[in-house]
């Protein structure tokens, strides 16, 4: 990057791949057409975005009727809940604790408006779902009709979720099942033909496509009615006149993304563990937060610094250092409130978190960098 700056927040969101961003520039320049338009300029635009839900929908076995673009995986996310409420009866949401706050805050809302019960799972100590917390609530529920929505990986401790047993066991007990896969698809093979599921995401920012273009995968055996009303876009399930640059660029960075995902796993593998092993080296006390090796993701090390009286200021340091890391806390309005998912696991509050995240683009030498200013900032 320029200026000797150092990229370590990938889980945030991710630099655009060129060769996306050569796939969009014709629909941001000379392919302007409106998609749903019937003369040729439209025509060609929407034989493009139909391309590019064929390829979406290849890259997880499904099929292309099973595909919706939406503005983002919160609006997926949002749709989800919301539709499945509204149309298929579902009178509990059932949630980990440590969802993504576009899952947590939409079933509270729910709750709140007196439309469902949100029951809220346990996590072990590496924020892992139990299951039996899960049955257990199935129990309870008895023959009441259920959503369960449960992340495939954790975006701040990057630890992962078995979807395919917590699927199967919702489909024992004839339960609805959503997994929030931003921070997987793209990085892990997703076969929905597989999976007991009923509806995923994915976010084209978290894997090297543009922002603001999101979409969502509802299992063909589903049918819910629109979130958003208008037009007759993605075939009555989501108005609005399509992103399609957004389109294009999230087919090409997915497409990207599987075929280089065995060589790009091993990398990005090989630099994580390669800082784990020299701040393990390096700095006594240091700790990880989430589960480790496979059940992790690859691109995501969380860090607890042991007490340091630079510990407050250790994210601003590392920024004027040049390095972009994350507290993956939830700040509004600038007041730190911490992190629901960090409290969750009972981390103690006088250590510092911090999330970096990596991808492709990153290096070796930047992890030298990142130690040496550590280093800097620490000792
Ligand atoms: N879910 C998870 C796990 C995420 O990490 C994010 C983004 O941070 C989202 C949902 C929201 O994605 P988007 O930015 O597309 O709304």
């Amino acid at each position: 990057m320029s200026n000797q700056q150092i990229y370590l927040d990938n889980a945030a969101t991710t630099s655009l791949h060129p060769k996306a961003l050569e796939a969009m520039m014709p629909f941001l320049t000379t392919n302007f057409g409106n998609p749903s338009a019937i003369h040729s300029i439209g025509r060609k635009v929407r034989s493009a975005v139909e391309k590019a839900r064929r390829d979406i929908a290849k890259l997880i076995q499904a099929s292309t009727a099973e595909i919706f673009f939406t503005s983002s995986a919160t609006e997926a996310n949002n749709t989800v809940l919301r539709c499945a409420v509204r149309d298929l009866e579902v009178k509990h949401i059932i949630t980990s604790p440590i969802e993504h706050h576009c899952i947590l805050h939409t079933a509270e809302q729910l709750q709140t408006e007196g439309l469902v019960k949100h029951h809220i799972l346990e996590v072990d100590c590496y924020g892992k779902l139990k299951i039996e917390s899960l049955i257990n609530t199935f129990n309870s529920i008895k023959n009441e009709k259920s959503l369960v929505s449960v992340m495939h990986a954790n975006n701040e401790i990057g630890t992962i979720n078995d979807i395919a047993k917590i699927g199967a066991i919702c489909k024992e007990n004839n339960a609805l099942f959503h997994s929030d896969t931003v921070q997987t698809f793209a990085h892990f093979p997703l076969n929905t033909q597989e999976l007991d599921i009923d509806f995923l995401v994915g976010s084209a920012h978290k894997f090297h496509g543009p922002k603001g273009i999101g979409f969502l995968f509802i299992n063909s055996d589903i049918s819910i009615k629109p979130l958003l009303f208008g037009g007759s876009q993605e075939r009555n399930m989501r108005a609005g006149t399509e992103n399609v640059p957004g389109i294009i660029g999230m087919a090409s960075a997915a497409k990207i993304a599987y075929e280089n995902l065995e060589k790009d796993k091993d990398y990005i593998s090989s630099l994580k563990e390669y800082l784990r092993k020299k701040l393990t080296e390096n700095f006594k006390g240091i700790a990880f937060n989430g589960c480790e090796s496979t059940e992790n993701l690859y691109t995501v090390l969380n860090v607890s610094f042991p007490p340091h009286p630079k510990n407050e200021m250790l994210l601003l340091n590392l920024d004027i250092a040049g390095i972009c890391a994350s507290g993956g806390s939830a700040c509004s309005s600038g007041v730190d409130v911490g992190s629901h998912v960090l409290n969750c696991l009972g981390t103690q509050n006088n250590r510092a978190n911090i999330r970096f995240s990596f991808s492709k683009f990153n290096t070796k030498e930047e992890v030298d960098v990142l130690i040496k200013s550590l280093k800097d900032i620490l000792q």
